[in-house]
């Protein structure tokens, strides 16, 4: 894709979202952290339901340790691999106090230390805690980029660095949330809703999907991030990531 063609992909997903951010609550930077912790592999809603609760009476890494393991287990029940979550969640709460006075590091490297904390999550964090110009790659990002012909890749560390690479001022900041949302609104993973994509005409997936009721739609597999350092599957088919406002 041109640079002209980024350029304009991004104004016009900016116009229709002017002010995009994370669907997730939170009340700090530490509550942000726990929340994108949670979502692996979880929605954001799901997440924001059993943080509800939480959230009100457990804001520091001090509070978490108070409630504990098993008391947090009964608030993420909810939510997908709680066990496993509830077990980092304490364990970073630990690590943050022993090694961060308790504050939610403004640092890469040191988030991606914490347990339970990976890549993706160390980038959302940077990004929405601390306005770094990140792009964490989920499964939206990811299948956004590669459709759309934005920052194709085999995976998500591939898509990163492209999408690093081409995505320019003064976008770079919400390139992230925006390319989310359109694909968590729009760009969906079975089937894209093209004929209101604001973005078709610069978009190379082909064919487009029509309107409802116009045409029958077969669903195809969107693409999912290979792991980092290994080739995807090759593509079955032949072909071949802020809240949209109505
Ligand atoms: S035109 Fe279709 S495939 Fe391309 S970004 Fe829009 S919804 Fe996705």
């Amino acid at each position: 894709m041109k640079p002209a063609q980024v350029a304009l992909l991004y104004q016009r997903l900016h116009d229709r979202t002017p002010n995009p951010e994370t669907e997730l609550d939170f009340v700090n930077h530490y509550t942000l952290l726990v929340a994108v912790v949670l979502s692996a592999q979880a929605t954001d809603a799901g997440v924001n339901l059993a943080t509800r609760e939480l959230f009100r009476t457990v804001d520091t890494p001090a509070r978490m340790l108070a409630l504990g393991e098993e008391g947090l287990k009964r608030h993420i029940r909810t939510i997908g691999l709680f066990n496993t979550k509830a077990k980092n969640v304490i364990a970073l709460s630990r690590a943050l106090i022993e090694d961060h006075g308790g504050e939610v590091p403004a640092d890469r490297d040191a988030l991606e230390k914490l347990p339970g904390v990976g890549r993706k999550t160390a980038a959302v964090v940077m990004n929405c805690a601390f306005g770094a110009e990140t792009f964490a790659v989920d499964t939206h990002v990811f299948r956004v980029s590669n459709r759309t012909g934005l920052a194709p890749g085999k995976n998500v560390v591939e898509v990163e660095a492209k999408l690093d690479r081409v995505t320019p001022a003064p976008y770079r900041r919400e390139a992230h949330h925006l390319l989310i949302l359109h694909g968590r609104y729009v760009c969906k993973a079975r089937v894209p809703e093209c004929w209101r994509c604001v973005i078709a005409d610069i978009c190379r997936y082909r064919p487009k999907t029509p309107p409802p009721g116009t045409q029958e739609v077969r669903p195809k597999p969107a693409p999912g991030p290979a792991p980092a350092g290994r080739s995807a599957p090759p593509p079955r088919s032949r072909r071949a990531p802020g809240k949209p406002a109505p």
